[in-house]
């Protein structure tokens, strides 16, 4: 969501930033803007819209060496140039890019405005700017810490100073930041995309700490000013893989990916003479793994589908009583957090802050948390006790696509490791991972003959409503279907069970509302069909993922798209990439932004 970047340097500080910004804007985004230093003034240009529209409003070499952009998501004051970052003071020496919300920003404002300070925008963040301003005799970072200890919220920031050349200060509560070591250069952002172009070696900040920047040096310090030391790491990810290549979007890239991504995820962690999968980045031992009586995952969004799939698997293959629950609902219920319940909270961007706050939450309670992380070095994984890399490079599509096939890979070889710790025989294990190694194939012949979805779709796009419906493991999945639909295309969609439409939805079902079955050969199966059948009785359109060779599916459905076989709780792999397909070709078919669909953030940064 929205994104912070600072550059001090040699380069020209418009071009980086620009050039940063455009690598954010995959986060979603409705306005940006930037400061840099023109001699001891600063220039702040802002505008609504695509970050072209700031580029055109840019003068080209336009002077100054160090500066701040942004890119707003906004959460208080309505999408214009003036309510756009950067913010600045009343004298114009001083600019704030700000990611977060200011809670307690009526009380500071109310009393700024007593004393004078008059403010431009109707933001939370300008209240930062008046009050760096208010404080500031000669020292920028100590001004921004006397700013900071009266400031409640959430907060990624970047301040500079006309006058203070090549000086940035940063600070985070809730919000990622994270700084670059280039050759006399330095970057400051909200996230290593911003900066992978220019540099791969990186320091991550905690909350509650500072940093000065230079274009030589930085130090670190918390806000009662005690030195911090940091520790510099290296970002793993190429710079190539954050492009397009051949694909037209980077929705469609990331489903073709998955052949690759979901083999990632499960490199170098199974044991075949074991028949089971090796997880070190647990940090648990086989003791303390035995002594789990209940798991619980913690997530938002597809991840929190992604976690409901996982909870399936756990508790039928290992056995644990295992369920997935909303990271934003379970922080404030005051949750009861069981001795020996694991918990696992589930975020690609490792920043989501639903689930980061849950997590911060059991911790307080003393449970044990682990994560399930796309993005290395994020702030989940830093705080958890342990946990999975999903190593499924850069997500870059809003609506997320290869990251669901591969959390759920990384849980599926948790529930084979508890497996086989406890009642699963090594000749099961061993048949189960090799169906799930002969998945990547199974994708692959979907993708090969991804011209018939995308007819199903150009044939039912322009449809308002449709209910995705599945059972037990693909229950989930058809969750993940409806809310893939909504996401890019902006049809109106319902993912339920298929057994409780007759509580309710059937009430919608008439010509105009398809229903999306999906019809694994599990156990399954014959309830599904007889839901079709009800459906198909009310003049409901009937479109079905089924199994190759069911052709008593292909007698009641209106459009099948046929899936191979495989071990019935590997389905929602199969059944997933479809809806993928489906949700993407709709989109295109109503000229939609699919990578980054209005109103919606990739890395979901705000309560
Ligand atoms: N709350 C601030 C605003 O509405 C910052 C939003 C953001 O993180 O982009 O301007």
């Amino acid at each position: 969501m929205c994104g912070i970047v600072g550059y001090c340097g040699d380069k020209l500080a418009s071009e980086v930033l620009l050039s940063g910004l455009k690598r954010l804007e995959y986060r979603g985004y409705d306005s940006s803007g930037i400061s840099v230093n023109s001699g001891n003034k600063l220039s702040i240009i802002k505008k609504t819209g695509k970050i072209k529209n700031l580029r055109d409003a840019v003068p080209e070499n336009l002077p100054g060496h160090f500066g701040i952009g942004h890119t707003r998501w906004a959460t208080h004051g309505g999408v214009t140039d003036i309510n756009a970052h950067p913010h600045s003071d009343s004298s114009e020496k001083i600019a704030v890019v700000h990611n977060g919300i200011i809670e307690n920003y009526t009380g500071l404002k109310e009393k700024l405005l007593r004393e004078g300070y008059v403010f431009k925008s109707e933001t939370d963040s300008e209240v930062l700017a008046h009050l760096i301003s208010k404080f500031y005799e000669g020292d920028l970072e100590s001004a921004v810490k006397s700013a900071l200890s009266l400031v409640k919220g959430t907060y990624g920031i970047i301040v500079m100073h006309a006058d203070k050349d090549n000086e940035l200060i940063g600070a985070r509560n809730g919000s990622p930041l994270v700084l670059g070591i280039g050759d006399d250069e330095m970057f400051l952002a909200s996230d290593v995309s911003a900066i992978l172009a220019y540099t791969k070696q990186v320091v991550y900040f905690e909350d509650g700490e500072v940093v000065k920047v230079t274009s030589k040096g930085f130090t670190t310090s918390d806000l009662k000013n005690n030195r911090v030391s940091k520790d510099m790491e290296n970002i793993s990810w190429e710079l190539e893989e954050m492009e397009k290549g051949k694909f037209s979007t980077y929705m469609e890239k990331e489903i073709h990916e998955q052949v690759e991504s979901i083999p990632r995820a499960m490199k170098g962690r199974i044991n075949e003479d074991l028949a089971t999968a090796v997880l070190g980045g647990l940090n648990m031992t086989g003791r303390e793994l035995l002594d789990v009586e209940r798991v619980k995952i913690i997530a938002a969004g597809t991840s929190y589908y992604a976690g409901q799939v996982a909870s399936y698997i756990i508790e039928s293959l290992a056995r644990i009583p295992s369920s997935a629950e909303l990271a934003s609902e379970f922080r404030y219920r005051n949750p009861v957090v069981e001795k020996n319940t694991l918990y696992f909270a589930i975020s690609q961007s490792g920043e989501t802050i639903d689930t980061l706050f849950a997590l911060r939450e059991i911790k307080r309670k003393g449970g044990r948390v682990l994560g399930i992380c796309n993005v290395v070095g994020s702030t989940i994984p830093r705080e958890s006790d342990g946990g999975v890399y999903i190593h499924s490079g850069p997500e870059i599509s809003v609506a997320s696509t290869k990251a669901f096939t591969s959390q759920i890979t990384a849980l599926y070889l948790f529930a084979i490791h508890m497996a086989r710790m406890r009642d699963m025989s090594q000749s099961s294990g061993a048949a189960f991972l090799k169906d799930l190694n002969i998945i990547p194939e199974a994708i692959t012949d979907i993708l090969n003959r991804k011209a018939e979805l995308q007819k199903i779709a150009e044939k039912y796009a322009h449809y308002p409503n449709f209910l995705f419906l599945g059972r037990g493991i693909n229950c989930p999945v058809a969750m993940e279907g409806a809310l893939k639909l909504k996401e890019v295309s902006y049809i109106h969609a319902e993912g339920y069970s298929a057994a409780e439409i007759k509580h309710g939805p059937i009430a919608l079902i008439n010509e105009k509302t398809p229903s999306m079955f999906l019809v694994p050969d599990d156990h399954m199966r014959e309830k599904i069909v007889s839901n079709m059948k009800e459906v198909k009785a009310r003049n409901g359109k009937v479109l079905a993922i089924a199994v190759k060779g069911d052709k008593e599916v292909e007698d009641i459905a209106d459009e099948v798209f046929y899936v191979s076989k495989t071990h019935e709780n590997l389905y929602p792999y199969l059944m997933v990439v479809p809806l993928q397909l489906f949700s993407y070709f709709c989109a295109m078919e109503l000229h939609r932004d699919v990578d980054q669909p209005r109103n919606l953030a990739k890395s979901v940064t705000v309560e």
